[in-house]
């Protein structure tokens, strides 16, 4: 064990924020400041501090656990991973490879998701293999992939933020989801530049907001449709950039024109002058931004959406030039990597595509593998989900708490409770383990070490700090166990740093090239942005600004995507009059498996809440703190009443971090995005009752507050600008 300050990064969010490990004497690991990494320069949320509390819990899971008499009882090592490779091996044969489901996560490290997906496909065979990553940023991904033909993340560094003119804050609450990163608005702010941001909700990021647009949720669609027709008719198109650098203006500002003003202003409850404003902001500056996250991403429109901002971005001028362009800022801790290197359905290592031959070939040869053995491309993570206990019979679940994280959540409960087996890899007994058949005990960030890919597309170095405790295995240890048990014995190493070196040349070549980057490098340099591959000198300094010559389309030009407005795949009716937004709050993270239990974060949000405007409260005879029930046609949830001005009275807003009665994504909706298979995590139609009443119709009452003057009053205010 090492005694002195071991420079790491945080285990929770996309942000990646550098910290200090040091082991103390009783045990224990303190966190501190590590000003050399620029994106956090120290700078920690409550998580990241908090952290290490978990690697010491006394829920902390120590021994692997199996079912026996319906109950999960201490095994031994050995009796778990042969238990699980008796299950592997008996499904595989009765019932053919793609009976065995694997489901992974955003969180694990570039290594562990590289050899999982190994794992799935050479050793199991099947082609049933996604993440929970899906439901995070693969709008983003599919709409950046279709306009620049790459994702990444951000294509600039975070710190190019507070040098642009304007920033178009598109459903993203950094003030609560990356609170370090909130300097980036504030420095943009000083330096003159203005923020606008969109969000149903007058978050504490849209109080910072030199102008705070409040669409009803689901059309932010229209919303950047409407803005789009404003720059053509205000004569603000970058007509030269537009012929030197783009592909298909014509068709997608044919789709804009449709979009009148006015007819925005109806689909969306914001007034047509507020979007002139967020034009002039966006357009007057000579450099400007467009930062989404889930808000817009996480619809069945998702890619459509996200497409809409960048054609927006392409229509003047706004991408692929300095300070300039179109981001995402990607949620999970290794949302990036993880989406670079095979544990997705449709992909293989280096962002390269399961159904290409020459990728197939490539990625084949690294494996020692015949080309012809790797299966196909298979479900997207909530339709695996879902057909778990029919064609799915057996699921290995890694990084991942589906009961409380998936949307349907009772539905995608009840699947894993039809599985014949399950076996999960925790750290503690979340409440998809409790379903498990086998439960394995694993190590966490700082006890471990590998890396991951921060928003920006830099590739960092976690390195462990301390000693795991007695009884617990690395993630890599239980693939090589299980690949070892079920017949192959090479190509599994548990060393991070070799399973690096492998995935290094699997992803040589590919859009996710990182084979330029290595352990050492990353140790000396903090952080190497990919693109960057080996080349014949090996110094590739890495890419932290993309497209500044060319897109990574085939012909240079970035691609316009004509779309329209449609609506959310669930309006509101008389049954249903209200609508559900799902976020996050600052002191818990996703399924809050790790952060609830944590004390300090637990007594500053200690469990699940019901945001309503006075309005709906008024009409329901609910005073702040009154249990209310949230019902879906999917469920309902109970959660206290907390009751704001600061968001709109047609829409309720659940956080989404906690299991039990007041669980969000009972309510949500699985509707899929056609291209990314994202479901509508964002917008549902519900309606709200007391409980003492909850069986009594207010929902007549309820759809008055749904009128347009209410929801125009509620939102849409200018803050003075800076
Ligand atoms: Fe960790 Fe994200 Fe908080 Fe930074 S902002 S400390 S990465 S949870």
């Amino acid at each position: 064990m090492q005694n002195s300050a071991t420079p790491t990064h945080c285990p929770y969010c996309a942000l990646q924020c550098g910290m200090n490990l040091t082991p103390a004497a009783d045990g224990t690991v303190e966190v501190s400041e590590r000003a050399d990494f620029p994106v956090n320069r120290g700078a920690l949320c409550g998580k990241g501090r908090t952290a290490p509390a978990v690697l010491s819990s006394r829920v902390r899971l120590t021994s692997p656990l199996v079912r026996e008499g319906g109950v999960l009882v201490p095994a031994t090592w050995d009796e778990a991973l042969d238990r699980i490779a008796a299950h592997l091996t008996r499904v595989r044969a009765e019932h053919g490879p793609d009976a065995l489901g694997v489901f992974g996560g955003g969180g694990l490290t570039n290594e562990k998701a590289y050899a999982l997906g190994k794992f799935a496909r050479v050793v199991l065979g099947t082609s049933q293999i996604d993440y929970n990553g899906r439901f995070c940023m693969s709008s983003a991904a599919a709409a950046g992939t279709k306009a620049f033909g790459l994702d990444r993340g951000l294509p600039f560094p975070l710190e190019d933020i507070p040098r642009t003119g304007c920033v178009i804050l598109v459903g993203s609450n950094l003030a609560e989801t990356m609170p370090p990163a909130l300097r980036f608005l504030t420095e943009l702010k000083e330096n003159g530049g203005t923020l606008v941001v969109i969000d149903p909700r007058r978050t504490r990021t849209a109080e910072q907001a030199d102008l705070h647009l409040a669409p009803r949720p689901g059309t932010d669609l229209a919303l950047a449709l409407g803005l789009l027709h404003l720059v053509v008719a205000e004569g603000r198109v970058d007509e030269e950039y537009v012929a030197e650098r783009t592909s298909g203006w014509t068709e997608a500002r044919a789709a804009a024109m449709a979009h009148w003003p006015e007819y925005v202003e109806r689909i969306t409850g914001v007034p047509v002058p507020r979007l002139r404003e967020a034009v002039r902001m966006f357009c007057e500056p000579e450099a400007a931004m467009v930062l989404t996250a889930r808000g817009p991403e996480q619809q069945s429109k998702g890619t459509d959406t996200v497409g809409a901002w960048i054609n927006l971005c392409l229509a003047t001028g706004r991408a692929g030039r300095p300070l300039s362009g179109y981001g995402c800022l990607t949620g999970q801790g290794n949302g990036q990597g993880g989406r670079e290197h095979g544990q997705k359905a449709d992909q293989l290592p280096g962002y390269r595509k399961l159904t290409d031959p020459e990728a197939r070939r490539h990625v084949a040869e690294v494996w020692g593998v015949d080309p012809d053995s790797l299966p196909g491309p298979g479900r997207s993570a909530y339709e695996l989900l879902d057909a778990l206990g029919t064609d799915i019979r057996t699921l290995l679940l890694m990084g991942s708490n589906p009961v409380v994280s998936a949307p349907r959540a009772a539905h995608v409960e009840e699947r894993l409770r039809s599985l014949e087996f399950l076996a999960v890899c925790d750290v503690v007994l979340s409440e998809t383990a409790e379903l498990a058949d086998v439960v394995l005990p694993v190590t966490q960030w700082a006890e471990e070490s590998g890396t991951t890919t921060s928003l920006e597309g830099r590739v960092l170095l976690r390195r462990r700090a301390i000693t795991p405790p007695d009884g617990v295995r690395s993630d890599l240890e239980v693939l090589r166990e299980l690949a070892d048990r079920l017949g192959v014995e090479k190509g599994f190493p548990a060393d991070p740093e070799e399973v690096f070196e492998e995935l290094r040349r699997a992803s040589a070549g590919g859009l996710a090239d990182y084979s330029g980057i290595s352990y050492g490098r990353l140790a000396e340099e903090g952080g190497v942005f990919w693109p960057c591959p080996a080349g014949d000198t090996g110094d590739h300094p890495g890419t932290p600004r993309l497209f500044l010559d060319r897109f990574a389309t085939e012909d240079g030009r970035a691609r316009f995507v004509p779309v329209s407005h449609r609506p959310a795949a669930e309006e509101p009716d008389d049954e249903y009059p209200v609508l559900l937004t799902t976020g996050r709050v600052v002191a818990q993270y996703q399924s809050g498996a790790q952060t609830r239990r944590v004390d300090e974060l637990n007594a500053a949000a200690p469990g699940p809440f019901v945001e309503l405007h006075p309005r709906l409260a008024a009409r329901l005879g609910a005073a702040e703190g009154d249990p209310v029930a949230v019902v879906s046609r999917r469920g309902r949830a109970v959660a206290p009443a907390r009751i704001t001005t600061g968001i709109r009275p047609d829409t309720v807003f659940m956080p989404f971090h906690w299991p039990g009665e007041g669980r969000a994504n009972t309510l949500t909706n699985p509707a899929l995005d056609p291209t990314s298979r994202m479901p509508e995590f964002k917008v549902c139609a519900v309606r709200v009752e007391t409980v003492s009443a909850a069986d009594t119709a207010n929902a007549a009452e309820a759809g008055e507050a749904a009128e347009a003057g209410d929801a125009v009053e509620a939102g849409n205010a200018v803050v003075a600008a800076s």
